[in-house]
């Protein structure tokens, strides 16, 4: 047996104007081939999961094409092109195939195709025909389209968010695999849209409101004939029709059951709906929040979430910090010209600088200050650990540590990295530990590195291309009506598809 396994993997945020283009692939993962196996040894990625669990099954694992970029714009229409053509190229070469692994994200858009992991899913259908089983992942911030679903035989989202279970939800799909390979069970999948905009910061799974419906989903998982359900949370930074929450449930050959069991799960989200909605906090508010708590205290930076695509040059809470004279505080900010800068002088040396907000002025003024360079770093980490997005190398390019006289430091990079490890700061030669504030640029994904050491998480609303404040958020695409943009409208399972998906 011969199984083929193919990684498409990027959010993207069609509020940036810049578009994700064939280089921000390369410098994260493009591969074909053998090397896909190399990139993800030792990784918590669900690629990883698919091929351990092959191996496990004794099934020949046939990696075929992989690539992942951090999340940014749009994907560009050449570089889509590209992407498309190198995939057709290594399916050419991969030779006869018995079934496939797919890892989309579920929340790629590209300027020709906005349902992205729909069209190179169905593409994947019309070339293997019906009956060559494609089973795979999902991301929970996953915009489920109906063409994602009809494309494959099984999709499993992580459960966990951040996303520290990447690696066992690949190996649930490997091993949901090799038993339709045997001819034990026959995946049949049915989805479920309720007209639910889940706010990312109540996307927490493991604490009310997520808890319940998870909680929900677990126990359906025991009764006869479910092989596996997942809850997508959504991702609301994208403004294409199928933008929203989706369940999907997954039963050995019962299309009916598939199907009521997707609609309970949408029917109890419909229910606990205002639980959803997100509540805005000033920086003002968490900074007087975090000075009075046991540190290390992290500051989520929501509007400037690297993790969601946004540019992470927001200065909007280091401004505040700095205004107040906050001491022992640390963000991280990329921004290339500063640590250019930087490097015409030698640590120790005091320098004027105007620092943050080149991106535009969503992300808060420059912050100008004078700044000791403590350090410069080359600013290559590695995380051994399960963190969100399943990632084991990280290069953030050169990086500058500066720090105020008042005692606010900067870490500076060159380079879009998400604060999905502490390796960031340890790697410049900084203890997390010692600061009382910490300034993560996230709104969930963060907790999994920070937890081991910050006693408090607090989120703070901020203007940015991801700012979890949504009445800011202009939608031209989207399904409507869609609470809780509008709420004045009741909804349920039946006749559903018609309803949300004109
Ligand atoms: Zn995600």
């Amino acid at each position: 047996m011969r199984v083929g396994i193919i990684a498409l993997l990027q959010e993207s945020n069609t509020f940036i104007a810049q578009r994700t283009q064939i280089g921000h692939f390369q410098s994260d993962l493009l591969a074909t081939g053998g090397e896909i196996r190399k990139r993800f040894a030792g990784a918590h990625h669900e690629v990883s999961g698919f091929l351990s669990g092959l191996d496990d099954a004794g099934i020949e694992a046939v990696p075929i094409f992989a690539a992942r970029a951090v999340p940014y714009g749009v994907i560009a229409a050449d570089a889509w092109q590209f992407l498309m053509s190198m995939l057709r190229a290594a399916l050419d070469q991969a030779g006869p195939l018995d079934g496939v692994l797919v890892a989309p994200h579920g929340a790629t858009v590209s300027e020709p195709e906005p349902d992205a992991d729909g069209f190179w899913l169905a593409e994947l259908r019309h070339r293997l025909g019906p009956n060559i089983p494609i089973i795979g992942t999902l991301d929970p911030h996953a915009n489920l389209s109906p063409r994602m679903v009809h494309a494959t035989d099984a999709l499993i989202a992580y459960r966990t968010n951040p996303h520290i279970d990447q690696w066992e939800s690949g190996r649930k799909a490997a091993s949901l695999m090799a038993r339709t390979l045997r001819g034990e069970v026959r995946p049949t999948q049915a989805a479920a849209f309720p007209p639910v905009v889940i706010n990312i910061e109540c996307q927490e799974t493991a604490v009310s409101p997520c808890r319940h419906l998870y909680a929900a989903a677990d126990a359906q998982l025991q009764r006869a004939g479910v092989l596996s359900n997942s809850i997508l949370l959504g991702f609301a930074y994208a403004d294409v029709l199928e933008m929203g929450s989706a369940m999907l449930a997954v039963t050995d050959n019962n299309q009916r059951f598939a199907q009521q069991l997707a609609d309970e799960l949408a029917a109890q989200l419909w229910r606990q709906r205002n639980d959803f909605v997100g509540r805005p906090n000033s920086v003002a508010a968490a900074i007087e929040q975090a000075k009075g708590l046991d540190g290390p205290v992290c500051l989520l930076d929501t509007g400037d979430n690297i993790g969601g695509g946004s540019p992470g040059d927001g200065t909007w809470i280091a401004q505040e910090l700095h205004r107040r004279q906050i001491d022992r505080a640390l963000v991280c900010l990329c921004d290339a010209a500063t640590v250019a800068q930087c490097e015409t002088h030698r640590a120790g040396e005091k320098v004027r600088l105007r620092v943050g907000g080149g991106s535009g002025p969503l992300q808060g003024q420059p912050l100008a200050a004078d700044f000791s360079l403590v350090d410069l770093r080359d600013g290559r980490f590695e995380e051994s650990a399960a963190r969100h997005g399943g990632c084991s190398q990280f290069d953030q390019g050169r990086t500058a540590i500066l720090r105020t006289d008042a005692g606010l430091t900067l870490l500076v990079g060159s380079q879009r990295v998400p604060p999905f490890s502490l390796g960031q700061i340890t790697s410049c030669g900084l203890d997390p530990s010692q600061f009382q504030i910490l300034v993560a640029k996230g709104v969930v994904a963060p907790m999994a590195a920070y937890r081991p050491v910050c006693r408090h998480f607090i989120r703070v609303t901020t203007p940015g291309v991801t700012t979890t404040d949504l009445s800011q958020v202009q939608y031209q695409q989207r399904r409507r009506p869609l609470f809780p943009f509008e709420t004045d409208f009741e909804w349920n399972a039946s006749n559903q598809l018609a309803a949300t998906f004109p």
